[in-house]
């Protein structure tokens, strides 16, 4: 069985199977979409539910030193101030003065002219990369806010409150899952760049005489978690970022690179963010974000390690990654290789036809059966049964199983059975109606 994934148009195919699939369509695509913006369908929220879990599951519930966030969106703009993101979170770009479209003057074809329409472009200017907005009727200075760039800060300013109600003892972390907002000046890439999407963040607090244990711990946390959402790991990379090109905050970054069909990029980042958040915002809101420890009698205010993953970029590695063509019986199709621990449904049950009321019968019966168990499992009769196999492996579902004569007429032990056909082989085995539950369970749970 060949694969092949050197196709240069690969991302096309992707975009139009999430498309056609009802994975991912383009944000208000009736009104002709909105750039940098995508609405998640049915089977692309079961994909991002399943990487949140397994995220959630491997970092704050398989835990105990990790506590659950879930911050507002909209914060007091201090928040910013003190993060350093009004004054730093900008992209050096430059405006044409005809058209107004803005560029990264770096990304010019040719130096001071736009390339959308010619005319003269002015100096290179900071522009902030947040969505700016006014909370309530008054719009003065007073009354801004942001929509959060990272859900970080959620996390900082929370600090004080976990430590009042939790008491925990260092290091601990807290985790969030939620969206953030960047007014990205050139979205692309299908989900890796957007202007909104959502981040799975961890703040782990250190005493800062331990960071590196905990660096390297959630070094190979993070690769494990790859590992789960089934990433293959030959594709990831550990990109060690230079001095001069961290963040300001950041005393040793690691950028998890991956390789996309349009080149090798930031899929997640793993950041000592030393004490700089919690000093800012304790000297900015005045309130003491120390924390006193009981065995050296110290108080210090912790040092943070934060492993920041982006949940859409890291559901489009899933994508990539999964994408295959072959031949199968002599026929071309396409099929995702999705792992099940991701795979939106984990099995499809159907009857072999669909006019034949005792197999449907039976098929509904196997199939409520297998979803009290199994919950991601789906039903189909439409169309010819190599028609349904075609559409279950372009959806990356791992097993088909079929209801047949034989199921009906002959009785178990001896024989009766369902057929369960592989995804990713083709290969149809016969098991029992008594195996069957657990025979699916061992492959998919
Ligand atoms: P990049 O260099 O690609 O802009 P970054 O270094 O600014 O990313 P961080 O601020 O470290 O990114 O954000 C943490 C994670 O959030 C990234 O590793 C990425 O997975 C995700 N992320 C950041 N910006 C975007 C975006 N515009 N669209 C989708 N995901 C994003």
């Amino acid at each position: 069985m060949a694969e092949s994934n050197d196709k240069t148009d690969v991302m096309e195919a992707i975009i139009s199977l999430c498309k056609r699939r009802g994975f991912i369509f383009q944000g208000s695509e009736i009104y002709g979409g909105l750039a940098g913006t995508w609405d998640y369908g049915p089977l692309g929220v079961a994909l991002k539910n399943n990487i949140k879990n397994l995220w959630w599951r491997r970092f704050v519930d398989g835990r105990h030193d990790m506590f659950g966030v879930d911050a507002a969106i909209l914060m007091n703009q201090n928040v910013w101030k003190a993060s350093g993101h009004v004054s730093g979170f900008s992209d050096p770009l430059v405006e044409c003065s005809k058209c107004k479209h803005r560029f990264r003057a770096d990304q010019l074809a040719e130096a001071g002219k736009c390339p959308d329409c010619g005319g003269k472009v002015g100096e290179q200017k900071q522009f902030n990369m947040m969505f700016q907005t006014h909370v309530g009727a008054v719009q003065d200075e007073s009354s801004i806010s942001y929509l959060r760039p990272e859900t970080a800060q959620g996390m900082f300013v929370n600090f004080k409150n976990i430590l009042d109600t939790q008491h925990p003892r260092l290091p601990f972390g807290l985790a969030q899952i939620g969206k953030a907002f960047r007014n990205e000046i050139a979205p692309r890439d299908f989900l890796f760049r957007a202007r909104e999407f959502e981040q799975m963040e961890i703040e782990y607090f250190v005493n800062p005489k331990e960071w590196e244990k905990s660096f390297e711990h959630f070094q190979q946390e993070s690769k494990d978690f790859m590992a789960d959402v089934g990433l293959d790991g030959s594709k990831v990379h550990e990109l060690e970022v230079a001095d001069g090109d961290r963040a300001h905050y950041s005393k040793r970054t690691i950028d998890f690179e991956f390789d996309f069909p349009f080149g090798r990029k930031e899929l997640s980042g793993l950041a000592y963010r030393t004490d700089f958040d919690l000093k800012q915002h304790s000297e900015s809101s005045k309130v003491d974000l120390s924390y006193y420890d009981e065995e050296s009698k110290e108080r210090f205010i912790p040092h943070c390690i934060e492993p920041s993953f982006g949940l859409d970029r890291m559901l489009l590695a899933v994508l990539t990654d999964a994408y295959k063509e072959d031949d199968l019986g002599g026929e071309k199709r396409t099929y995702l290789k999705l792992s099940p621990n991701v795979a939106p449904y984990k099995v499809a049950v159907f009857p072999l036809l669909r006019n034949k009321p005792v197999l449907v019968e039976r098929a509904q019966q196997i199939f409520k059966a297998i979803k009290k168990e199994i919950p991601a499992t789906t039903f189909d009769d439409n169309g010819n049964i190599g028609k349904r196999y075609r559409r279950q492996d372009e959806i990356g579902t791992p097993f088909c199983v079929t209801i047949d004569f034989d199921t009906i007429e002959k009785n178990p032990p001896a024989g009766g059975g369902v057929t369960v056909r592989d995804r990713d082989t083709g290969k149809q085995e016969r098991v029992g109606e008594a195996e069957l539950l657990d025979f699916l369970k061992q492959k998919v749970v």
